[in-house]
């Protein structure tokens, strides 16, 4: 079964976020149990060509624009670690692949619609795929061209899956791209959100690609209900209700070596490789008070709270400041690792950092470090995670691998992966975390009062612990649901 993972992020070679791990998380574990897989990528300017192997040309093409304009068109193949790659390289007048980022160009539509028409180029000459399996709305429109514009059905058609990582962002454009790219548009791809009375006839690339995939995944089971909401599903809910039959739920996984506090150079300690709760308390505190001395915070008995985050709207970074006010005033401590693109979001950090520029338990970094990620997570006793809403979340399966117990908004993976610690319906065995429902500031203080006295309890605390320690969020679980899903 050749299986081909058509996206615009492969970690870390071309990541921006959560899709990028996932990308190469899934395929890593795919490839070393024996699948046979490559990940298709445009070759980008600024791709991390030194952790790749040398590309080599598997073949040329061209490609031919309205107005008979030539683009001409390399395929190259590599690997990264073990994962073989098929690099898409096009030498069009726009430069689309040669730009400084991978997303944020007024033309990022037609960069990915002429990706997509590559990839389709290179299934045509080079190879046939069983699996195509697409991600997010950049890959989406795939499905359409692959369905309507070029292979004759049958039977050995591929099954093409999408994975919608977050609904927020669509691919919503004018029919610009199509025209430049000559591709027709139907009612099909209309946006379905008419209310933006400037842009009347929006098209909307993941609602083609939607519409027109074998099989929807979504990386959590409760987020797979939530798009079928007009909350969540920002105007394609309707769309995805039609398909339900075809959507599923399936909950990400994170890399277990790469992830693995008892391995982990990052660390100023290192944790037992075996779950032993005294041992597992000591190393925190060992890596706290280098945290502490690194990042000049006061030495203190109370508990650690951190952040590690984009800090995003839907980030809830009204929430996140409230917990760092009010976790200082019952003197605890806090440090926050994030970064905000949003300007308004941005002033309100700045103003936070200005007014506790000189407290010594709170310390904020705007920098974007592994490694001091490692070590904030490793040292703190809680991470608080108040999403409006959070498709699946990766930081609260770190976190917990880290011994460091989560106070979560019960939303999306968020509700799928942390138990609260007093619910009655739950085995004892799996309550993990500290979870919330609403949305307010009395929520923060009230998960918080809660936390401190999971501190004080110090029995109750190592329990929380040890339950911790039995999860199992390797991509073992997530990459079997994955291949039956390929097998429909
Ligand atoms: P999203 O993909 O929405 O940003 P996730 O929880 O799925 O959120 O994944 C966030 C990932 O980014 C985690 O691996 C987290 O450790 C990492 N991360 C977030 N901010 C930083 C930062 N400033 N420095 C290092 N890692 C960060």
């Amino acid at each position: 079964m050749s299986i081909f993972q058509v996206a615009t992020e492969l970690a870390p070679i071309a990541k921006v976020g959560g899709l990028a791990d996932v990308v190469y998380g899934l395929s890593k574990h795919l490839v070393s149990n024996g699948h046979d897989v490559k990940v298709i990528l445009p070759f980008y300017k600024h791709l991390k060509k030194k952790l790749i192997d040398k590309p080599e040309i598997i073949a040329k093409s061209k490609f031919s624009l309205p107005g008979k304009v030539d683009v001409p068109v390399t395929f190259y193949k590599s690997a990264f670690e073990d994962i073989p790659l098929v690099l898409i390289q096009a030498k069009d007048q726009d430069y689309a692949f040669e730009r400084n980022s991978i997303y944020g160009q007024m033309d990022d539509s037609y960069r990915f619609l002429l990706f997509l028409y590559l990839v389709l180029e290179y299934f045509q000459t080079c190879e046939k795929p069983k699996v195509i399996h697409l991600h997010d709305w950049p890959a989406a429109f795939l499905a359409y061209l692959y369905k309507k514009q070029a292979l004759d059905h049958s039977p050995l058609d591929p099954t093409i899956v999408l994975t919608l990582h977050n609904m927020l962002h669509q691919g919503r454009t004018s029919k610009k791209p199509f025209e430049k790219l000559g591709i027709e548009h139907t009612h099909m791809f209309e946006n379905p959100c008419l209310k933006d009375p400037n842009n009347p006839s929006l098209l909307n690339l993941l609602k083609a690609g939607i519409s027109y995939a074998d099989q929807i995944t979504t990386v959590s089971p409760t987020y797979s209900l939530e798009i079928q909401t007009q909350e969540f599903g920002y105007s394609l809910d309707q769309v995805l209700v039609q398909k339900r039959e075809k959507l599923r739920g399936i909950l990400n996984g994170i890399d277990f070596d790469y992830w693995n506090p008892a391995k982990d150079d990052s660390l100023k300690k290192k944790f037992p490789s075996s779950f032993d709760a005294a041992k597992v308390i000591k190393a925190k505190k060992l890596n706290r008070e280098h945290l502490r001395k690194k990042f000049k915070m006061e030495e203190s008995s109370h508990p650690l709270f951190c952040t590690i985050s984009r800090l995003d709207s839907q980030k809830g970074p009204k929430l996140i400041e409230h917990a760092i006010v009010y976790a200082l005033a019952k003197g605890a401590q806090f440090f926050l690792l994030g970064s905000a693109t949003d300007p308004e979001i941005e002033k309100q950090y700045e103003a936070l950092k200005e007014k506790y520029e000189d407290n010594p338990n709170f310390h904020m970094s705007s920098v974007f470090d592994e490694d001091v990620a490692k070590l904030v997570y490793a040292s703190s006793d809680f991470i608080v995670i108040p999403s409006k809403f959070e498709p699946c979340g990766l930081t609260q399966m770190i976190a917990m691998r880290y011994s460091c117990t989560p106070i979560v908004r019960k939303t999306g993976g968020l509700a799928d992966t942390v138990v609260d610690i007093d619910d009655p319906k739950a085995d004892s065995a799996s309550r993990v975390g500290i979870v919330f429902e609403g949305f307010s500031k009395k929520d923060i203080e009230v998960s918080i009062e809660r936390a401190l006295a999971l501190y004080l309890d110090a029995s109750e605390y190592e329990t929380i612990l040890s339950n911790q320690s039995y999860l199992d969020f390797s991509w073992d679980r997530s990459a079997k649901a994955y291949l039956e899903v390929y097998k429909k």
